[in-house]
């Protein structure tokens, strides 16, 4: 039996580990189709490579680039909403959510309410709509399989054991490249060196987020959706190796940890392959060389992005709406040097502070939200620099 997939955000540091391992597997799975934001010899490539039906461009002005890129060779190109969403909710059974940002939420939605298995990298989209997400794949009887290496690696754990007996999750966090640098040195940093990651190879803007820690503040409020857990049942530990993956504690004081080598291909194959498993080229895991794993408390001084999501996660409503577009345009912004490695927390702190807009009640608002977040945080980000 082969599996129907389809890859949002082919191109990107998770795309493209997927596309790794399924063709690597090419018997167990087929491509329908792929989406690319500008690449577009990266997407075409990798359609023609793996036989895929339907490609999409986001960018609209690449099509007639994309289509004389994939003359001949079968696969459909196409851009637009409607395109993304049959990229999202077509004849693909299994779909990786590996756009970057809220940009990914409405593609995201449009395949838990189709009903079709959700591998999600893209946590932002739960973190922006997670209720209505939640609440939308219970209705569809969606399975969303974490492909975030923590999440999977509680998913992993949890295998097995009813969640009434689960007394907390324990998400560990490598620290990112600025664990050990004092706060004038993390506000000056530039974004190469927010960017140069210790242990992990991804995106730029989830490198940034590691480097403030506002990728681990993300992932609290993604677990809570995931797990259903209170979020003073979840802690966050430090743990510079990263080959504890994330923990659970049960009643019984037993605790369960994934571990693996930091590669992201192995989370990506749990999702692939559920409930089976299948072969990865990954580092096997060799502790005797690793020699000792050390464990540490977030210094929430330091990185107060850890405070300003569990606020945001305690506020609810718009408060992880606010929280990510202004994390995701100051991040932007520092990318872009317009703003410092101090100034995106500040940014952010400024967000939830000002700004005011009622609970979502559906996607189309959360879109909203987002936009208008975007727009006064430019504002903020103006005064700051004047
Ligand atoms: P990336 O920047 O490497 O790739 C992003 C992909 O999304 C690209 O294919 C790009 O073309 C597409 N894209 C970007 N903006 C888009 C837009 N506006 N519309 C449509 N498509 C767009 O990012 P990444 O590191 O692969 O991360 C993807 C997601 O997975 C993020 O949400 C990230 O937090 C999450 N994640 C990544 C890793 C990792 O190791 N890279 C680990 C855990 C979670
Ligand atoms: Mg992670």
């Amino acid at each position: 039996m082969t599996r129907r997939i389809s890859i949002l955000g082919a191109t990107g540091s998770v795309g493209t580990s997927t596309l790794d391992l399924v063709e690597r597997s090419s018997d167990r799975f087929e491509v329908v189709a792929l989406t690319a934001a500008t690449n577009v010899r990266g997407l075409a490539e990798a359609a023609k490579r793996t036989h895929a039906k339907l490609a999409v461009i986001s960018d609209e002005a690449r099509l007639p680039e994309l289509e004389a890129a994939l003359t001949g060779c079968g696969c459909r190109a196409a851009t637009g909403r409607d395109a993304m969403m049959e990229a999202a909710a077509g004849e693909a059974e299994w779909v990786m959510a590996a756009i970057v940002g809220c940009a990914g939420l409405e593609p995201v939605m449009a395949a838990v309410r189709a009903g079709r298995t959700l591998a999600l990298a893209n946590k932002e989209a739960l973190v922006t709509a997670g209720p209505l997400m939640t609440d939308a794949a219970r209705q569809a009887g969606t399975t969303i399989l974490p492909v975030d290496s923590e999440h999977n690696a509680i998913f992993q754990c949890l295998a097995g054991n009813s969640s009434s007996d689960v007394a907390k999750l324990i998400l560990t966090a490598s620290g990112g490249p600025f664990r050990t640098r004092s706060a004038a040195e993390m506000h000056s940093a530039t974004p190469e060196q927010a960017i140069a990651h210790p242990n992990w190879s991804m995106g730029a803007k989830i490198s940034v987020d590691s480097a403030t820690m506002m990728n681990k503040g993300l992932e609290l409020i993604e677990a809570q959706h995931l797990f259903g857990l209170p979020a003073e049942r979840i802690d966050i530990l430090v743990h510079p190796q990263s080959v504890v993956h994330s923990l659970v504690e049960f009643v019984d004081g037993s605790v369960i940890a994934q571990l693996g080598s930091p590669d992201m291909r192995i989370p990506i194959a749990h999702a692939l392959a559920w409930p089976e498993r299948m072969k990865t080229p990954a580092e096997r895991l060799d502790l005797a060389r690793i020699g000792g794993l050390e464990f540490e408390e977030p210094d929430m001084e330091r990185f107060p992005a850890l405070r300003l999501a569990r606020e945001a996660l305690a506020a609810g409503g718009s408060a992880p709406i606010i929280l990510n577009a202004a994390n995701e345009v100051a991040v932007g912004a520092f990318l872009e040097r317009r703003v410092s490695f101090g100034d995106i927390a500040r940014v952010v702190e400024r967000a939830l502070q000002t700004i005011q807009t009622p609970s979502p009640t559906s996607i189309a608002e959360v879109i909203d939200i987002d936009r208008q977040v975007r727009e006064k945080t430019r504002e903020i980000m103006s005064l700051l620099a004047a």
